[in-house]
């Protein structure tokens, strides 16, 4: 089977668009130089090693593979923003413990006054809560669909010359107008941003 792009009508620089993207990374290993570290009465000679992949440009156009943001910071935000909201309501309910205004109206003021910082907290922490659980949604909605991108991604091919995307008897798409096709495949373009 011969794959011609469609825009250069030549096949040669043709490749699938997996083999495109793995023949961009390239795994290295970086030898560094030797540092003379002091330890007690002598010095010990140690060697740093580094170790990483890198992507080139083509092949970070061709990841199908979202950028999924975690969910653990704000879950640590909401239960950090618990501590000033606990201190707010023993406060309060100290506060309470006073003498009572004389009229039922500055009654209602001084409780308004007391639980307002109480009620403020609670509702960031609830905030924090609820972004929480919806970015656990998002993020669990994205990897449900990445097998039906990986399917879509798998059938495209790249051509080196023109550097762009295209299926058989298609167009020739952009990079980054294919990716946003990947992502929709896996239905979940709307929930990324892109950058
Ligand atoms: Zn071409």
């Amino acid at each position: 089977m011969e794959i011609a792009c469609p825009q250069c009508a030549q096949v040669d620089q043709v490749q699938s668009v997996p083999a495109a993207f793995q023949g961009g990374q390239t795994t290295y290993r970086v030898q560094g130089g030797v540092t003379a570290v002091p330890a007690g009465d002598g010095v010990v000679y140690a060697s740093t090693t580094h170790r990483g992949v890198s992507v080139t440009a083509t092949a970070a156009a061709l990841n199908p593979y979202p950028v999924v943001r975690g969910a653990g910071c704000l879950l640590t935000v909401a239960l950090f923003l618990l501590i000033p909201a606990f201190a707010f309501v023993s406060f309060a309910t100290g506060a309470g413990a006073g003498d009572p205004a004389p009229t039922a109206g500055g009654r209602v003021g001084q409780l308004a006054g007391t639980w307002f910082f109480p009620f403020v907290s609670f509702a960031l922490v609830a905030l924090f809560a609820v972004l929480f659980v919806l970015r656990l949604r998002r993020n669990a909605r994205i990897r449900r669909g990445i097998p039906d991108a990986l399917a879509y991604w798998r059938q495209a091919w790249f051509c080196h010359r023109c550097g762009g995307v295209f299926f058989p008897r298609g167009e020739l798409m952009s990079a980054a107008a294919f990716r946003g096709q990947v992502w929709r495949a896996g239905d979940y373009a709307g929930l990324i941003r892109r950058r």
